[in-house]
């Protein structure tokens, strides 16, 4: 089938799409209405119908694929293998299913899980699902106050953690977390339901809160639990997003939409069939890890790889050995992952026999030029870039070669997904820009199936942050974009991200792009900062390759040369200062606001989702000292 004849068909008869696409996955009754579009820019998808997440990503591979590996959890931090097949994945989700009734866990509670990258964060998701509860995946690296924050607002009636995550061989305790979470809360959780991995060995659990995971598993082990049947627009989970922007948001999704929507895009867009094998290295807590290695890979009947510990331990070319062994057909990572290996030997690539590994998807942020060259060329596969959002839930942009591959354009995540009515509009006047044009990327309502329905107990929230920013009724998360005159849309970044250099708009990616041509460049951030004579000025922030020979001047005036030559005087860096880390959200996003307020001597704002402290320290000091 075409591209362009499957696109225009999900624009042009959306019903009559939908419907079509709504017979790949299981309906325990089937839908009245295709789609509800009487109150937008809310919207339901598969009114009527009924079916379970659970049941279409566990239930229904047992007839054919009961033996087939269904989830493999792969560990380098411990060093520990599992290897779990559907059958063996029905007895631990029913098995946790029980346990959560037993606690009183009912159809639209909340529960949020707390967990490291293991499965059985997996079995807690499907579980909640299986019973009709909510569940909210906060991601394990996360600090006690970014939890208290999501507890508040889920107000869950269980927490599920682990007793301790791993990073790069370092026990990190979650308990402490967790307490520290439960007093700075308005609304903790009555309980905690704690999975003892035997990392911490100094932990104290509460009395009368905390439980044992292997203890109440013990008890309930082999019990059935049947699947509660659920409207298709009943919430299915909650997702904060990542908090780049502000305030997390709770991304609500529904039950029969997403099923649809991970169904198509597993196969349409990222080529995985049932029987065949994708690894996705996101942590099961962004939603790239509940969409690519839980719901997606599950629905489709395939094996999903799900994997905790450093890309580089114990040595770089683990994901390829990883891939090598397990016969990976799709891998999906980012651009910061990718990034961390271009660090390294490019001989690592090529180790392993990659001869199933079809496609390497890269998504969260923008793909530079020379990353996705290096890494294609070094690995001799296709690198698609896609672009989507937490509240989108899959691909907005992106190129399909489950149906039919076009060609790769670097630096684009390439053509509009299924269902995604997508336009790049003048900010001012709401008109079509011209191919060539920068404009703001927006959607035309409704969205398709597996986007967000709204903002968790607000939907004032939902209207105000996403579809009041132009005069029509227009979704956006005010990303700035050109599109070719091959229909194929680049991202230049957030609007808020754009420098305006005397009546110059430029977006902060086409200058870290210029400067991440240089070969001595790893990574490249630009902010604007205030002038007094242009409005403002882009100044870098560069980490290196390695510590070369050049000296940091000469350096830094052969970026400021780079940008010039690619995108003209105008773009000129006013100062490049080169340093050992970016300041990074733990998704791996840079903190570019808090970058800008440090350049321009405010205050860094909210960094409850920094990473690593260490890099905004060093930028302080850099900055008071001059490049
Ligand atoms: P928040 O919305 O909470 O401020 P966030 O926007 O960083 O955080 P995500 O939903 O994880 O949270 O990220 C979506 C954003 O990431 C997009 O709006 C876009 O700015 C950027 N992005 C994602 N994929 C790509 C890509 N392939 N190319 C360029 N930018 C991308
Ligand atoms: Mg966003």
């Amino acid at each position: 089938m075409r591209y362009e004849d499957f696109y225009r068909a999900s624009i042009d008869t959306p019903e009559a799409f939908w419907a079509d696409q709504a017979k790949a996955i299981d309906w325990h009754r089937q839908p009245d209405t295709i789609l509800d579009d009487s109150n937008p820019p809310f919207r339901r998808w598969f009114v009527g119908g009924e079916t379970n997440l659970c049941h279409n990503a566990v239930d229904r591979h047992l007839a054919e694929r009961a033996d087939q590996l269904a989830l493999v959890a792969i560990s380098s931090e411990t060093g520990l293998t599992r290897e779990i097949s559907y059958r063996e994945l029905h007895r631990e989700v029913n098995t946790f299913a029980a346990i959560l009734r037993s606690l009183d866990v009912e159809r639209g509670d909340r529960v949020v899980i707390y967990m490291p990258n293991v499965a059985e964060a997996v079995f807690a998701m499907l579980a909640c699902a299986r019973i009709g509860a909510v569940h909210s995946v906060v991601f394990g690296g996360f600090a006690a106050h970014n939890l208290a924050l999501r507890i508040d607002d889920a107000r869950p009636k269980l927490l599920i953690a682990a007793d301790a995550g791993k990073r790069g061989g370092k026990v990190i305790p979650y308990q402490p977390l967790i307490d520290d979470a439960c007093r700075q809360a308005q609304h903790p959780p009555p309980r905690v339901l704690i999975v003892d991995r035997g990392l911490d060995t100094n932990r104290r659990s509460v009395p009368g809160r905390d439980l044992d995971y292997a203890t109440l598993r013990a008890q309930h082990d082999g019990t059935q639990v049947p699947v509660q049947w659920l409207e298709s627009n009943e919430p299915s989970y909650l997702l904060y997003t990542s908090g780049t922007t502000g305030k997390p948001k709770g991304v609500q999704r529904d039950v029969g939409g997403y099923a649809v929507a991970m169904a198509l895009s597993m196969w349409a867009i990222y080529d995985v069939r049932a029987g065949q094998v994708m690894f996705s290295t996101s942590d099961v807590g962004w939603a790239v890890g509940h969409s690519y290695n839980v719901y997606g890979p599950l629905i489709a009947g395939a094996t999903s790889i799900l994997y905790e510990g450093l890309p580089t331990n114990p040595d770089p070319g683990i994901w390829w050995q990883i891939c090598a062994k397990y016969g990976v057909r799709t891998m999906f990572s980012s651009p910061t992952g990718i990034r961390v290996l271009k660090k390294q030997e490019a001989s690592w690539l090529t180790r392993h026999d990659l001869s199933a590994l079809q496609w390497l998807f890269l998504a969260g942020e923008p793909l530079d030029e020379p990353t996705a060259t290096w890494i294609s060329q070094g690995l001799r596969k296709p690198v698609i870039d896609n672009y989507w959002q937490t509240e989108t839930g899959w691909p907005v942009l992106t190129l399909m070669p489950g149906l039919d591959l076009k060609p790769v354009k670097f630096g684009s995540p390439g053509l509009p997904s299924p269902g995604y009515n997508t336009r790049v509009i003048d900010e001012a006047t709401g008109a079509d820009a011209k191919p060539g044009e920068k404009g703001v990327l927006v959607i035309v309502p409704p969205l398709p199936p597996g986007c967000m329905s709204t903002v968790y107990n607000d939907d004032r929230r939902f209207v105000a942050s996403y579809f009041s920013h132009f005069r029509q009724l227009l979704y956006s998360s005010l990303d700035w974009a050109v599109r070719d005159a091959d229909g194929y849309t680049f991202i230049l970044g957030r609007t808020d991200d754009v420098i305006n250099v005397a009546g110059h708009r430029l977006g902060t990616r086409e200058i870290e792009e210029s400067v991440s041509t240089h070969p001595a460049v790893a990574e490249a951030a630009v902010v604007g900062v205030h002038d007094e004579l242009k409005g403002q000025v882009p100044i870098v922030f560069a980490t290196l390759k390695h510590a070369g020979a050049d000296t940091a001047p000469a350096l830094a005036m052969a970026m400021q040369q780079r940008v010039v030559d690619l995108l003209g005087g105008v773009a000129r860096p006013a100062r490049v200062y080169i340093v050992g880390a970016l300041p990074k959200t733990r998704s791996g996003k840079l903190l570019r606001r808090s970058l800008q307020a440090l350049a321009e001597a405010r205050d860094p704002g909210d960094l409850s989702t920094l990473d690593d402290p260490n890099a905004l320290e060093e930028i302080t000091r850099i900055l008071t000292r001059g490049p």
